[in-house]
């Protein structure tokens, strides 16, 4: 059997069937009033594995990952530092892609920022009005949710519960309060643009079935985010665009769980979080990585220096027996791919799998075996480890990402001459550079 993924809106585990040659991906993306924490290195996780094993497994893949970076919160932002809002969001982004380079995180075909879509989002709204789904209040534009027959069928809210919990806001002038914005009116010193509406902005939900379509096309295979986003924003992107093109959207919703910090969820917004560049200061990347893959991706993971610190003597083990060997084959038929393989299909229960490289470690220490240290790297190297690096200075791992990206750049241009003075100067640092020759490694990483 092929793979399975757990889609949020029948909440069952479905055969994957795509709809075409290629798998549309829609991850959505930071708001990025600030630098990421954990909980959003593990949205961004969630989509790297399932990239690798959909690549793996055959599948050409293209991959959309928003930036929102015209927000409430980052105009907030704005007035408080008096700093440009378009420096605020290119600073995080930079920030953002940086981290996901050190965590060897896949990067997405395309990161859109929705200040850079406004024509797409307008002609959505318009859409949206001519249909009757929308209407122009004073400036705002609003979406009737009443109109749209299968409103909560993602978030398995009715609408009784959800109008005992509406309200509306003195400033607003909606005809219901169920009804959302699509497009804001500009307040004073506002970022806004002209639409035919005014000058305004649009609302964050808007924005992702804009830049979404624009992509993917109005039907695309895969959406994921984190479960927090479910209820309204998943929601709102349904009605949105089932509303304004009459097809299906998504095909299947994937939502990752919470990181929690004391049982609660990680949130910027509540100050109650991690960042990662600090997590980074202490654990590796691959430390980092096998922590956030110990647990299933639907289920909420407690941040804790204790589960760091397990991955970290865990990875050291596997670690330990790979290296013993200095030379390992290139071409292998890694051990136990039927099984290792069967518990990525599952949903991608990348506990199960990473209990397949504990089982081959196991064995090994029975039988000191290059075949099952071959095998056991290139598992590693599919669930997205990184090429391991050692340091004994006190260089960061930022800083020997740095180096090694110009380097794998020169390799790529077969300036081998300078990748290997790079090696032999690092090398002469105290950091030893393990090359994946493996085809496998290639197959994934040169795509
Ligand atoms: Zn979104």
């Amino acid at each position: 059997m092929g793979l399975r993924l757990y889609n949020t809106l029948t909440r069952k585990t479905e055969e994957f069937k795509p709809r075409g040659d290629t798998v549309g991906i829609y991850t959505c993306g930071l708001t990025v009033q600030g630098p990421p924490h954990v909980g959003h290195i593990r949205s961004a996780i969630t989509r790297d594995i399932l990239i690798r094993w959909l690549e793996y497994s055959g599948y050409t893949v293209k991959s959309i990952e928003n930036f929102t970076d015209i927000d409430d919160k980052i105009i907030e932002k704005q007035r408080k530092n008096k700093e440009d809002w378009r420096i605020i969001a290119h600073r995080h982004i930079e920030k953002y892609l940086r981290a996901c380079d050190i965590l060897n995180i896949k990067r997405a075909t395309f990161y859109p920022w929705a200040s850079q879509h406004m024509e797409e989002i307008i002609v959505l709204v318009k859409k949206l009005i001519d249909k009757s789904f929308a209407y122009e209040k004073k400036g705002d534009v609003y979406f009737r949710v009443r109109k749209f027959p299968n409103y909560g069928r993602l978030s398995k809210k009715s609408i009784d519960e959800l109008i005992s919990g509406a309200r509306i806001a003195p400033a607003e002038s909606k005809e219901d309060p169920l009804d959302f914005a699509l497009w804001k009116a500009a307040k004073p010193d506002e970022p806004s643009w002209l639409s035919p509406w005014g000058k305004g902005r649009p609302g964050w939900h808007i924005e992702c079935s804009a830049m979404s379509m624009h992509y993917l096309g109005e039907s695309f295979d895969i959406h994921t985010g984190g479960e927090d986003l479910i209820f309204p924003h998943h929601e709102n992107e349904i009605a949105q665009s089932v509303a304004a093109t009459g097809k299906e959207y998504v095909r299947y919703w994937m939502h990752n769980g919470w990181v929690t910090l004391g049982g609660e969820k990680m949130a910027k917004s509540t100050g109650h979080y991690f960042l990662i560049e600090d997590v980074l200061k202490n654990y590796s990347p691959n430390v980092i990585r096998l922590y956030l893959l110990k647990t299933q991706y639907r289920n909420q993971i407690e941040f804790s220096k204790d589960r760091l610190d397990e991955a970290k003597a865990a990875y050291s083990r596997i670690k330990i027996y790979v290296e013993e060997f200095k030379e390992l084959p290139e071409k292998i038929e890694p051990l136990m791919l039927g099984e290792f393989t069967e518990a990525m299909n599952d949903d991608l229960n990348t506990p199960k799998a990473l209990g397949k490289i504990y089982d081959l470690v196991k064995k090994g220490h029975e039988k000191k075996s290059v075949e099952i240290a071959a095998s056991i790297k290139h598992y590693l190297a599919v669930l997205g480890f990184r090429e391991e690096v050692e340091s004994s200075g006190e260089l960061s791992y930022q800083l020997i990402d740095i180096i090694l990206h110009i380097r794998n750049k020169l390799r790529n241009e077969k300036k081998y001459d300078l990748a290997d003075e790079i090696r032999t100067d690092l090398e002469n640092l105290g950091i030893k550079l393990a090359d994946t020759k493996g085809v496998s490694l290639h197959r994934l990483e040169d795509k």
